[in-house]
């Protein structure tokens, strides 16, 4: 019999994660790697697949009604098709993170590396097709292979594929507006929010951090919040008076706190 793993995933209609039994362990062929799973992050995401279903796919896939979730991955590589026995770079061993996109990498949002908007393919780790909750994962894609450093962990590199690049990403964007004297407001204080705090520390600029929850205090101050609110109305900031705000909660009450508290240019 051939060997067999567990895994926890979607299933179109249920609104809890379903665990599957007795799936086979693939074998890689071609230029296919068989990765072990060493750490897989937990996301709001994943919730929001369970209740609103998995991103939707472009022709010629259909929508996913079945698979494997976990979008945020890290492991080593086990095993190797016969095309990359011998690879310097994709061999036993190897600890690597995966890139969440399986983006074509050829259109012209790839080439601009703007993979999140590939016009060919919006097909995703754990979001619409095999991901994380589970022990092995067959990648066929060798661009999402992105190598972790040493030193790095997997449990670290596997975050910074979402909660770590999403919140680097969008101070990016805005980064040449950053000055010592600039005051940036970070709603929410999960795992987007607090490595946002992180990032931003680094240009000295003063940071503003809210949360409902009273418990994250500590910590915001401790990862580098010069000020942390759970409610901004009761604080002495003035409306308008924010250089820069990031939202990293995405509701109707934030979208309202950010139009009342940025600077009007
Ligand atoms: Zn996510
Ligand atoms: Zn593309």
């Amino acid at each position: 019999m051939s060997p067999t793993q567990s895994a926890y995933g979607y299933i179109a209609g249920q609104k809890q994660i379903q665990q599957f039994d007795n799936i086979p362990i693939p074998t890689p062929t071609g230029k296919q790697v068989l990765l072990k799973v060493e750490a897989a992050g937990l996301c709001l995401s994943d919730p929001h697949v369970l209740i609103a279903g998995p991103i939707e796919s472009k022709p010629p896939m259909t929508n996913a009604t079945k698979f494997v979730m976990g979008h945020e991955i890290a492991g080593s590589i086990c095993a190797v098709g016969n095309d990359l026995k011998n690879h310097h770079l994709y061999k036993k061993g190897g600890r690597f993170a995966l890139q969440i996109a399986k983006a074509c990498g050829e259109c012209e949002a790839c080439r601009q590396g703007d993979d999140s908007n590939c016009t060919v393919t919006s097909q995703a780790y754990g979001l619409n097709e095999d991901g994380g909750f589970q022990q092995y994962l067959l990648v066929s894609n060798l661009r999402t292979l992105l190598p972790i450093p040493d030193g790095v962990s997997y449990e670290v590199a596997a975050v910074t594929t979402d909660s770590v690049l999403t919140p680097f990403h969008a101070i990016q964007k805005v980064k040449h507006l950053i000055q010592p004297t600039t005051k940036i407001l970070v709603q929410g204080c999960g795992g987007l929010g607090l490595n946002a705090v992180q990032i931003l520390k680094n240009y000295n600029c003063y940071i503003v951090a809210t949360d409902v929850k009273p418990q994250l205090k500590d910590l915001a101050l401790e990862y580098g919040a010069n000020e942390y609110h759970t409610d901004l109305s009761k604080s002495s900031h003035e409306p308008m008076s924010f250089d820069l705000i990031f939202d990293f909660v995405g509701i109707q009450p934030t979208f309202d706190t950010s139009e009342k508290y940025i600077k009007v240019r």
